[in-house]
């Protein structure tokens, strides 16, 4: 059998479930085990991730290794993560021959990236592809994109997250995690999957994003953070009203700040942009400290936005 064969073979579902069955192993929703059944997707996402044989590569949760396996084909080395030990037979029997995989049996959102990355891929920015367990998605990108350790990100999320991700100010899938992606990277949808690409099918559509990371410098960044989540916190509120709670300023000081940074205050903050909010944090950490020592430390509050 080639090994485009064999690639395939793991996104039959009658395979799969025999494959299953040897090996006693039942599906764990909790884990958002929904395994690919359609070849087409991992080639479309080695193709959007651009591998050319050159990169390294981290996988999330390679399931059976249905995509782990053109991923090492298609790189120079791959390590993924799965927190499932039960499939250790199931990945010793599918990854057999592969000798650029290794698998770490490890919870991504507790793993040491910085050490991952140093004892894997030394001294190289290593790119992630991975079809992501649906539950954990936004603590696992969160965590990916904030460790600032990879060159892109080609991932599978549900359809709804995905323009959530990618949503422009003022549209409704805009939000707090939007501006945090933005920060970090430059994301596009890349393309969908229907639930029928799945075993067990999913109830929702999925989509394909392809995030470059590029970290925008911001100034402030605790107290850029401690805005947006105040302005997305109290959705339906003016800027006045919901950033009120955020900072330790009287009511028409903060309105003369807002006004200041040429933002109504009757505004809403999900119609503000990354820029905007640089602006309204160093407007705040001006007011909160004086010009001269406008630091996130002095600011009461902290830093609570979870990037680890
Ligand atoms: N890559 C396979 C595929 O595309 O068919 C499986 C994808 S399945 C949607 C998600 C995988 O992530 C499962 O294998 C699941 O066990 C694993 N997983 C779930 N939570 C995880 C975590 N916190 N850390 C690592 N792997 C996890």
């Amino acid at each position: 059998m080639g090994v485009e064969e064999e690639d395939g073979r793991l996104c039959d579902a009658r395979y799969i479930r025999a494959l299953l069955a040897r090996h006693g192993f039942h599906f764990s929703r909790a884990r958002g085990q929904n395994f690919l059944t359609a070849d087409w997707v991992p080639r479309a996402i080695v193709r959007h991730a651009g591998l050319d044989g050159t990169q390294d590569v981290f996988e999330v949760g390679p399931g059976l290794g249905a995509l782990t396996r053109p991923l090492a084909r298609a790189a120079r080395r791959v390590v993924a993560a799965e927190v499932d030990t039960s499939l250790r037979p199931v990945l010793a029997e599918t990854l057999t021959g592969l000798d650029n995989v290794d698998v770490l049996w490890a919870d991504v959102l507790t793993l040491d990236l910085p050490a991952l990355v140093a004892a894997h891929f030394p001294g190289r920015r290593p790119v992630v592809c991975a079809n992501l367990p649906y539950a954990v998605t936004t603590p696992v990108l969160t965590r990916l994109l904030g460790s600032g350790l990879f060159e892109a990100l080609t991932v599978m999320v549900q359809k709804e997250v995905a323009q959530r991700l990618c949503a422009a100010p003022g549209t409704p899938a805009y939000g707090a995690f939007s501006i945090y992606v933005g920060v970090h990277a430059c994301p596009a949808i890349a393309f969908d999957v229907p639930p029928d690409a799945f075993l067990p099918r999913p109830r929702v559509t999925s989509s394909v994003v392809h995030m470059v990371c590029r970290k925008r410098p911001l100034r402030h960044e605790a107290l850029f953070f401690r805005l947006v989540r105040a302005a997305f916190g109290q959705r339906r509120k003016t800027l006045l009203n919901a950033l009120a709670p955020a900072l330790p300023l009287p009511k028409d000081a903060l309105s003369a700040l807002i006004a200041s940074c040429g933002l109504a205050p009757s505004a809403r903050g999900e119609t503000l942009g990354i820029p905007e909010f640089e602006t309204l944090s160093a407007a705040a950490a001006r007011a909160v400290s004086g010009p001269a020592a406008a630091e996130d430390a002095n600011i009461p509050g902290g830093n609570t936005h979870k990037k680890n």
